[in-house]
């Protein structure tokens, strides 16, 4: 049985983020959401007929829609599919119950590596005490948590980004959540729109190619692996 690395689901494109170095541009199109269904029924035909070591999912922000990301992080965790990891930049709502229920739900469903974005970008368009809420209340529910933040330039490099970045990933540590490396801003959508001076105006995704299998709102997922 071959092995696939990683399975990947994009939710929605929809985001409550409109930062400016987000690889999907302007979020152009929005409100369009995976259908869980199909995508549940594409992990078993996909784990039927290899072995997958991951299933991460992520949008736009997946919490808009988290009913999705249980139904296909529940059929994972029963599948054995051994990480499965969401992406995620906090901030799905204002109501305090509402994110201690979902933080509740995604433990339910078997999240074991939660990728937090936050960063300077995310912090000009993202009220970050509701993100701080979530994460609490995940940290309550044992859900592991990783910070993802996104660097310009570089991790070393000297810029009011970066500098920002350290003092949120600073203030995330203090309530004991581990930075996880994050990632570097690469020239595409927003990013090469907004900061040209960092690239050579070619816009270039590093993760397509490490890319095994992704699906998103637009996939037809009932027309693969079905054969
Ligand atoms: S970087 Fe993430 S949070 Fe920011 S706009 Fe893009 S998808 Fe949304």
């Amino acid at each position: 049985m071959d092995t696939i690395e990683r399975i990947e689901f994009v939710i929605t494109y929809a985001c409550t983020g409109r930062c400016r170095h987000c690889s999907q541009g302007e979020h152009s199109n929005r409100g369009k959401v995976i259908d869980a269904d199909a995508a549940a029924e594409t992990v078993r035909n996909v784990t039927g007929k290899h072995k997958i070591r991951s299933l991460m999912t992520f949008g736009g922000e997946a919490l808009l829609y988290p009913e999705a990301v249980y139904r296909i992080h529940s059929v994972a965790r029963k599948l054995r599919i051994g990480k499965r990891q969401l992406i995620t930049n906090g901030f799905f709502s204002r109501d305090k119950g509402y994110i201690k229920q979902v933080a509740y739900r995604l433990f339910e469903c078997g999240i074991n590596d939660l990728l937090l974005s936050v960063d300077a970008f995310h912090d000009e368009c993202i009220p970050l005490e509701y993100v701080r809420l979530f994460a609490d209340e995940c940290l309550k529910n044992s859900i592991p948590i990783r910070l993802n933040p996104a660097w310009l330039g570089s991790y070393d490099n000297h810029n009011s980004y970066n500098t920002r970045t350290r003092q949120i990933i600073a203030e995330f540590k203090e309530m004991g959540i581990a930075e996880g490396g994050g990632n570097i801003v690469f020239p595409k959508g927003n990013a090469l729109k907004y900061f040209p001076e960092y690239f050579d105006g070619k816009s270039y995704d590093p993760y397509e190619d490490n890319r095994t299998v992704c699906f998103d709102p637009d996939s037809d997922l009932k027309g693969v692996f079905y054969q």
